[in-house]
């Protein structure tokens, strides 16, 4: 049976982690989407495309060579032969991202792309608009939330985990005013599907979360 579950929701809510366990859980495909639109931030700077130029970004979007590998965990970004993995999690990328993404033209090709992937499959995907645009038709939608200052702090120890020197107000400023850009955007801004069960996350691990969706989705296939 092929079955969509989405999880949306802010920055730092957790909702990467908790897609990651629970598609390995329940031996589905993760899709990363908001990998997605840092690729397309990546391929549309270094082409030296303007972001107001949505007939060039459609285009970009359309030739990209997009793929995911499915044996690494987390799986790892493609981009022709290029793992684009590591580049496209700087804090330029998390900015440019979401100023790409509110663009006409490559919310347009990323839908298509990301129906595309998740065609005859069973898949957790995760993003920001994946229960009200992408996969509207989806049975199980979860929207995972937590305070902004908690999202701040887990999103910073991500980056000192990786050896990055930042500090915690410049982390917390970006990430609200990312909050601000992708809330209110023209297309598809980030908001719950009216179906999708609200989970803030604040006070709970990746594993408690995940256990209250495993028993969620058991309660509503019994
Ligand atoms: O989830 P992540 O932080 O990697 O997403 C980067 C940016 O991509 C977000 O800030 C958002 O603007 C955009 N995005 C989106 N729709 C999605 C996933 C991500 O607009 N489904």
């Amino acid at each position: 049976m092929t079955d969509v579950i989405t999880i949306d929701g802010p920055a730092g809510s957790g909702k990467s982690t908790v897609s990651r366990l629970l598609a390995k859980k329940i031996n589905c495909l993760y899709l990363d989407t908001g990998a997605m639109y840092r690729a397309v931030a990546l391929a549309a700077s270094r082409k030296g495309i303007s972001f107001s130029d949505g007939k060039r970004l459609g285009e970009l979007c359309r030739s990209l060579e997009l793929y995911f590998t499915t044996d690494a965990d987390p799986p790892r970004l493609f981009l022709g032969k290029e793992d684009i993995s590591v580049p496209i999690r700087t804090p330029d990328m998390d900015m440019l991202s979401s100023e790409v993404s509110a663009v006409k033209e490559v919310r347009e090709a990323m839908m298509e792309l990301q129906r595309k992937m998740a065609r005859g499959i069973s898949i957790v995907a995760e993003g920001r608009d994946m229960g009200t645009v992408v996969f509207p038709e989806a049975r199980h939608k979860f929207f995972l939330t937590a305070s902004p200052e908690v999202r701040a702090e887990r999103r910073y120890k991500e980056m000192v985990g990786r050896g990055e020197s930042v500090s915690k107000e410049i982390v917390e400023a970006k990430l609200r005013k990312r909050d601000h850009q992708d809330k209110t955007r023209l297309l598809a801004p980030l908001k719950p599907a009216t179906s999708a069960k609200l989970i803030d996350s604040t006070k709970l691990t990746p594993d408690e979360i995940v256990r209250d969706i495993l028993k969620d989705l058991k309660k509503r296939n019994a």
